[in-house]
C-alpha cells in the first residue's frame, strides 16, 4: 500500500508518499507560505526537484497542488491518485484522550478540536490539513498519529505539575511530552540494532534538533520526557528557552512591558541558544562561531550541553539505571562534537566513546567503545516512515 503522510503547520506542510511493502519513499516535498503566495517543493524518488510558485490561499490548494504534482505525467510518482491507499496525518497534541494512534472519524476531530487550547499553533492546522484531504480524496482512510500519544504512559508522578491538583482536574494542566513518534521509532529501533529485547531496556533517547527533548523509556514505554504541557519546557533549544522559573517570565514581562502574549513569543522565539548567543539558532553556525572564539556562542553550546547531561542524569535516577543512549535528530545524528560534549559529563555512569565511531552523520552506528557501561548509539529518526507503518496497521 501507498500512504501518504502530511505534517501541516500553520503555513505550511510537508509530505512523503511511502510504499509501505518496500518502505521506500516514493515522493517527497512541502507546501510553503500558505495563505501568504504559495510555493510547492516537490521531489520524486532519484529525481530533481521541483519547485513551483502558486497561490495556496488555504491547505486545500496545497493538497491539491500535492496530488496534481503525484500524478503528473512527466514527474508523478504516481499513475493514478486510486494507488494512495491511506493518508497518516501527523497530529500534535492528543491530550489524554488519545493514547495511540486512531483512524480518523468526525468524533475523533471533535476530540482534536478539543485539545486546540493545548496547542493553539498546531492542531487547528492539522485539523485543517485532515479536512482538506478528506475533500480532496473522500473515501480514503485517514490516521491521526499523535506526538504526545506515547507518552501517555508516564505515571502520573513525573506528569504532575505541583499546582492546585484542581488545575488538572479543571483544565488538564499537565506534562503531556512531545516529539513521541520519534521516540517511539528510535527507542525500538535502538533495541532491534543492539540486539537486545525492547520490553525488558532501559533507554534514553536524546532528540536534539531545533525543537529537543529526552525521553526515559523503561521496558518499552515512555516514563518521563523533559517537554511538557507545551513544547516549550525541558532543554534549552534553537529559539525556545526550556525551564525557567516562572517568576522571571513575570520579572521580564514587568522590566520590557510585554503582555502574556509578547513574553510567550519573547520565550519561544527569541530564546534558546538564539537569544543567548545573539548569532543563530543553527548549531552549524553556532559551531563556527565557537571555534573562532566567539563567547556566547560558546557560551550557548555549553549551556546546551549541559542541561541535556542533566536531563539524562535525572532519568538515569528515575529509571534506576540505564542500557541504552541514542542520539537523534539534526544536531544528534550529525554533530560527533556535540555528542562528545554531551558524553564528557557521563564518565561517572561508565560512558566511553569511540572516538573513531563517533564521526558518523546521519547513520545507524554504536559510538560507544566495547568495554562502555552503557552503549551510546545514533540512530537516525524516521517520523514519517513510523507514521506510514502505524497508518498502514489501522487502515488494513
Ligand atoms: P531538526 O530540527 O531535527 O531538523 O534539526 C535542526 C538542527 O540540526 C539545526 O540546529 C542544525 O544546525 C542541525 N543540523 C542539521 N544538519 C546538520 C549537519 N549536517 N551538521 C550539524 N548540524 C546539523
Amino acid at each position: 500500500m501507498n500512504v501518504l503522510v502530511i505534517n501541516c503547520g500553520s503555513s505550511s506542510l510537508k509530505y512523503q508518499v511511502i510504499n509501505s511493502e518496500s518502505e521506500q519513499v516514493l515522493a517527497k516535498g512541502l507546501c510553503e507560505r500558505i495563505g501568504i503566495d504559495g510555493r510547492l517543493v516537490y521531489q520524486p524518488a532519484g529525481g530533481e526537484k521541483e519547485i513551483t510558485d502558486a497561490p495556496m490561499p488555504t491547505h486545500k490548494e496545497a493538497v491539491q497542488m500535492v496530488l496534481d504534482a503525484l500524478v503528473n505525467e512527466k514527474t508523478g510518482a504516481l499513475k493514478s491518485l486510486s494507488e494512495i491507499g491511506a493518508v497518516g496525518h501527523r497530529v500534535v497534541h492528543g491530550g489524554e484522550k488519545f493514547t495511540t494512534s486512531c483512524l480518523i472519524t468526525e468524533e475523533v476531530i471533535k476530540v482534536v478540536e478539543e485539545c486546540n487550547d493545548l496547542a493553539p499553533l498546531h492542531n487547528p492546522a492539522n485539523i485543517i490539513g485532515i479536512r482538506a484531504c478528506q475533500a480532496l480524496m473522500p473515501g480514503v482512510p485517514m490516521v491521526a498519529v499523535f506526538d504526545t500519544a506515547f507518552h501517555q504512559t508516564m505515571p502520573a508522578k513525573a506528569y504532575m505539575y505541583g499546582v492546585p491538583y484542581e488545575c488538572y482536574e479543571k483544565y488538564k494542566v499537565r506534562k503531556y511530552g512531545f516529539h513521541g513518534t520519534s521516540h517511539s521509532y528510535v527507542s525500538k529501533r535502538v533495541a532491534e540494532v543492539d540486539g537486545s529485547d525492547y520490553n525488558s531496556t532501559k533507554t534514553i533517547v536524546c532528540h536534539l534538533g531545533n525543537g529537543s527533548s529526552i525521553c526515559a523509556v523503561e521496558n518499552g514505554k515512555s516514563v518521563d520526557t523533559s517537554m511538557g504541557l507545551s513544547p516549550l519546557e525541558g532543554l534549552i533549544m534553537g529559539t525556545r528557552s526550556g525551564d525557567i522559573d516562572p517568576s522571571a517570565v513575570e520579572f521580564i514581562a514587568n522590566k520590557e512591558g510585554l503582555d502574556m502574549a509578547g513574553v510567550m513569543n519573547l520565550l519561544n522565539k527569541k530564546s534558546g541558544v538564539d537569544g543567548i548567543s545573539g548569532i543563530s539558532s543553527d548549531f552549524r553556525d553556532l559551531k563556527a562561531a565557537m571555534d573562532e572564539g566567539n563567547e556566547r556562542a560558546t557560551l550557548a553550546i555549553n549551556m546546551f550541553c549541559y542541561r541535556v547531561a542533566k536531563y539524562v542524569g535525572s532519568y538515569v535516577a528515575a529509571m534506576n539505571g540505564v542500557d541504552i543512549i541514542a542520539f537523534t535528530a539534526g544536531i544528534g545524528e550529525n554533530s560527533g562534537w556535540l555528542r562528545e560534549m554531551v558524553c564528557d559529563y557521563l564518565g561517572y555512569l561508565g560512558v566511553k566513546l569511540d572516538a573513531e565511531a563517533n564521526k558518523v552523520a546521519g547513520e545507524e552506528q554504536l559510538i560507544s567503545t566495547a568495554d562502555s557501561k552503557v552503549k551510546v548509539y545514533v540512530i537516525p529518526t524516521n517520523e514519517e516512515l513510523a507514521i506510514a507503518r502505524e497508518t498502514v496497521a489501522l487502515a488494513k
